[in-house]
């Protein structure tokens, strides 16, 4: 029978990703971008945009901003103020089960109710009487965009699942719930959250951005490719004059869901059969915040049933599908005071487990697993940025040394945010990837309030696009 250290030992080589690796899925995930700009291309997703300009920080006005992401709904009113800086008034609403997996009707009219409440309410500082307003919808799931605020939703993704909304169109069915409740609020921006952190990085940077990305309950990123490369948008483009450049949403949390290249063990399979959409969103699957810590559990499990964890004793909360929260794998692994104190506090408070069956040398394990798959997370997430910059030509130095010389990248989101050594991580397996000169000048910044700010941008700049001024 196998000891615990030799169960671990061969688990770890399955979640270890070394420079090879790296490569191979780099150059399929490379191949894949290119491929999904094509006509008809379809994995990678590859989605344009309609938004042809990054902010400068010189954007101004107020505008409304609605974020349907992961864990809760916020209406935002943005006050921009033309330096880079905001002020910004939020209301947060939670999104419940029966919305999320319902009517899409119900869900919409719920959305729509939240704005009304939030407009009559003393966040606003607006009236509902008051004349129309421009609201930028941060709807951050799959859309096949037709227009700056047209697109029809192609699949949910990160628990969401209200069949009969597929295909629908999303601003459609907003719009039509504010209407009927009388509410003098335009929708004329919809915005994956990606774009939006792209565009809240261009404006709080106050220079041009590269790529906008996100790290959180789900992960995906948008980047400004040169309107050329965008050949499926070549039969109908709506834009006069032609722009140059497009911010297309790269959807790569569907990378490799044919498991090509993808590290897949047999716990990611497992966490694959039991999610609610199976063969979906793999390369998410194995990044975000939705699914890292129901990875870490189902190893944990493993170790469990092979009698060589706990004792072989587990807990109901252990037991439980997504019983282990992503934040508890960050306090395992932000745990360094010497006894593991947080990590037993986990195990034994928050996961019920008898202190009887804690021993050193679980707790050790525990914390093990927990940096491994947080270690493969980060260093798939290098490969989605590093592919990038390579297909952007970001990895050559421009020469001059000075402030052009820099790329800049816009992250938001609970992994990058809070999940230990996760930063760390992803520039070291850049620096393999890119060279380390190529990743110097790769500076992350934190897109902050990217959903919300990024919306009122694109409500500006969707503005700005229907008067036939791009930039
Ligand atoms: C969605 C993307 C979104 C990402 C981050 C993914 O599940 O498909 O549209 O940008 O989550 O929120
Ligand atoms: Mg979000």
């Amino acid at each position: 029978m196998p000891t615990l250290k030799e169960h671990l030992d061969a688990i770890e080589a399955q979640f270890d990703l070394d420079g090879h690796k790296l490569e191979a899925i780099l150059s399929r995930f490379r191949n894949r971008m290119e491929h999904g700009l094509e006509k008809d291309g379809q994995n990678m997703a590859m989605i344009p945009s309609f938004v042809t300009g990054v902010p400068d920080g010189t954007e101004k006005g107020t505008y409304l901003a609605l974020d349907l992401g992961g864990t809760n709904l916020r209406v935002c009113e943005v006050k921009l103020d033309g330096k880079g800086s905001f002020e910004m008034k939020q209301e947060k609403y939670k999104v419940s089960d029966e919305h999320k997996t319902g009517k899409a009707r119900e869900l919409f009219s719920f959305i729509a109710r939240c704005v009304e409440t939030f407009l009559k309410s003393e966040s606003s500082s607006h009236n509902v009487a008051d004349e129309e307003l421009l609201l930028g919808f941060t709807f951050s799931f799959p859309v096949e965009q037709t227009a700056i605020d047209r697109g029809r939703l192609i699949k949910w993704t990160k628990g969401f699942d209200a069949p009969d909304a597929i295909g629908q169109e999303v601003v459609t069915l907003l719009q039509s719930c504010l209407d009927e409740l009388n509410v003098k609020v335009r929708v004329n921006a919809l915005v994956n959250d990606t774009v939006g952190a792209l565009l809240a990085h261009g404006y709080q940077s106050r220079g041009p951005a590269l790529l906008g990305a996100i790290f959180g309950t789900g992960t995906n990123g948008a980047y400004v490719e040169d309107r050329r490369k965008v050949a499926k948008l070549e039969v109908e483009d709506p834009i006069r004059p032609v722009p140059s450049s497009m911010i297309v949403n790269t959807e790569w949390g569907g990378f490799d869901d044919e498991r090509a290249v993808l590290p897949v063990t047999m716990f990611d399979n497992l966490v694959d059969r039991t999610a609610i959409r199976p063969r979906h969103h793999a390369f998410e699957k194995m990044i975000s915040g939705m699914y890292l810590g129901e990875v870490t559990r189902t190893v944990l499990i493993h170790l469990i049933d092979n009698l060589v964890l706990f004792q072989g004793f587990s807990s109901d909360k252990f037991n439980e599908m997504y019983g282990f929260d992503t934040a508890y794998m960050s306090a395992v692994m932000a745990d360094n005071d010497g006894q593991s104190s947080a990590t037993r506090k986990v195990l034994i408070e928050t996961m019920g487990l008898d202190p009887a069956n804690v021993g050193a040398e679980d707790v050790e394990a525990v914390k093990r697993v927990c940096h491994f798959v947080g270690r493969r997370a980060a260093r798939l997430s290098a490969v989605a940025i590093a592919a990038v910059l390579q297909h952007t030509n970001k990895t050559q130095s421009t020469g001059s040394g000075g402030a052009d010389d820099v790329v800049e990248v816009g992250v938001d989101g609970s992994v990058v945010e809070f999940l230990p050594q996760f930063t760390e991580n992803m520039k070291e397996a850049l620096r393999l990837m890119v060279g380390a000169e190529a990743e110097k000048k790769t500076r992350f910044g934190f897109a902050k309030d990217g959903s919300g700010v990024g919306a009122a941008l694109c409500a500006l700049q969707a503005k700005k696009q229907a008067q036939g001024t791009h930039h």
